[in-house]
């Protein structure tokens, strides 16, 4: 029998494209958690929906690069400059990025964004249904359609307008926030009705999950119940669907020749001194502020760790066009320039602070860069997640993968992971990880200690907790659990009607 079709739709494909004539392309697939995640779903046959990310306002253009793409089984949306400006600069990442993870905006901002909120709510309609059309075009009957994230919050409500009976799922990859803060929302009403046209809503977590049901009962007035949200005699299941990550793709870097000699490089760099280490995208999110006074009250408390520990910090640069980036990465500088001024010597600094991002293989090498020789120096590997000080509410990461990742690499089953309570990751790692509240600067300090202090026993347990829920939970697990349980769910809808 012929496998289940499945149209995965992202705003995002997963390549990058780059024009190399009037109708020539050249393509290049990203590995990330979800491109593997399907790749390893023997069952359905995946194809993909999204925006290339390139504008290409010509026809022949166009052309060109559908039919390259077709060949990854991929299918464009195409998005002019504008709408992509008005949808993804300005309603996805100005308004539904910050809010669903507890982040205010400056004043200025904030009355800027007030007043262009209905243009932008209106661009993010016509994108959703712009993607909608697409995945009309190519639709057939029985196929499963999966819409992801914040920018297809529409999607749902455009696809059943156009098939009632088309098998919908819609995932979260952010947190859902508490209904107080989604009652904020001018669109908050309309956006909700549009997702619960989904017949399948999931999340990362359980308490996302929760917040998404009260956002509907205490908004919508709508029912409840442990299913999920029931509107007259109609039912959108609502789960957590905790993603993962291709864990044996991380196990087998480490064999490659190539980490391999990453490793030793780094183990004779950083020789004699235990290696912590952080890697988030630059974003305000991920607390690196705060991460960084946490170490500098550290080496404040602890004078005879100065020149044996080192922290190596990924910051990988994004949306830097955006001035509240700017002002995040200047800030984040000057931190790490005062730090490494009081406590570095002429020979060594504390913190080795990286605006890049690194290939799959050098990111392998550094998680696992003691792995080899645990006794010596132990990886630290720290995530936090919060936001600038200056609000007040507490900040979130949906899942966090690196986390993950991490944990795959520690073969040697001895670094610590010290955790930020507020991100989805905490839910799953907290029985082996050093949680921390990442606002309680004292709190960060004393686990780092607790962390570089822990007898191997200890770290061969926390870490074997880890290591096998990383292990046994995977993003292809994932994937086949939310499909499966989205045929599922129309399954049952049918036997009720
Ligand atoms: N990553 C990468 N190169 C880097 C740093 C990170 O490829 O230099 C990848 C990392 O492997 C992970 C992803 O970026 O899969 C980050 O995902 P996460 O959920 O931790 O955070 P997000 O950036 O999605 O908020």
């Amino acid at each position: 029998p012929s496998r289940q079709r499945l149209l995965v739709v992202a705003n995002r494909l997963p390549v990058s494209a780059i024009r190399r004539g009037e109708d020539s392309w050249s393509l290049e697939m990203s590995a990330g958690g979800l491109v593997s995640a399907l790749l390893g779903v023997k069952e359905f046959e995946a194809r993909w929906i999204g925006w290339a990310g390139v504008n290409v306002p010509d026809e022949i253009g166009q052309k060109a690069l559908t039919r390259a793409l077709a060949d990854k089984r991929c299918i464009p949306v195409f998005l002019d400059e504008e709408i992509v400006h008005q949808y993804y600069n300005g309603y996805c990442n100005n308004i539904l990025w910050p809010l669903f993870h507890y982040l205010g905006l400056p004043q200025e901002d904030r009355l800027a964004t007030t007043r262009s909120f209905q243009s932008q709510f209106a661009a993010y309609k016509k994108a959703n249904q712009m993607f909608a059309d697409v995945v009309n075009e190519h639709y057939e009957e029985g196929d499963v359609v999966w819409c992801h994230d914040y920018h297809l919050m529409f999607l749902p409500k455009c696809l059943k307008d156009y098939d009632s009976k088309m098998k919908v799922g819609w995932f979260l990859h952010t947190p859902f926030p508490s209904s107080e803060i989604h009652r904020t929302l001018p669109s908050r009403s309309e956006l909700l009705r549009a997702v619960l046209a989904a017949d399948l809503v999931g999340f990362h977590t359980y308490d996302y999950a929760r917040h998404f049901v009260s956002a509907c009962t205490r908004i919508l007035g709508l029912e409840g119940t442990p299913e999920g949200v029931e509107d007259q005699g109609r039912l959108t299941r609502v789960a957590a669907f905790p993603i993962g990550i291709d864990s044996d793709r991380f196990i087998r870097g480490l064999e490659v020749p190539r980490v391999q000699d990453h490793i030793k490089e780094l183990k004779e760099r950083f020789a004699g001194r235990k290696v912590m280490l952080g890697v988030d995208r630059l974003d305000m999110i991920k607390g690196i502020p705060q991460k960084l006074l946490a170490f500098e009250k550290f080496l404040e408390e602890n004078p005879t760790w100065r020149e044996k520990v080192v922290l190596l910090q990924i910051a990988v640069p994004t949306r830097t066009d955006v001035p509240e980036y700017q002002k995040l990465t200047s800030q984040v500088h000057e931190i790490v320039g005062r730090i490494n001024g009081r406590f570095g010597s002429l020979i060594a600094v504390p913190i080795h602070h990286l605006d890049r991002s690194l290939d799959f293989h050098a990111l392998c090498a550094l998680y696992a860069v003691t792995a080899s020789d645990i006794s010596f120096c132990p990886l630290f590997f720290f995530v936090s997640n919060l936001s600038r000080c200056s609000i007040v509410t507490s900040l979130r990461d949906g899942m966090n993968l690196v986390s993950y990742e991490f944990v795959a690499c520690q073969d040697a089953k001895r670094g610590v992971l010290i955790l930020s309570e507020f991100a989805g990751a905490a839910q799953s790692l907290g029985a082996g990880a050093i949680l921390v509240n990442p606002w309680n600067i004292t709190e960060v300090a004393n686990s780092i200690a607790q962390a570089l202090n822990m007898d191997s026993e200890e770290r061969e347990k926390r870490h074997k907790h880890n290591f096998s829920h990383v292990t046994a939970h995977t993003a292809q697990e994932w994937a086949e659990t939310f499909v499966s349980e989205l045929n599922d769910t129309v399954v049952a809808a049918q036997l009720r009607t």
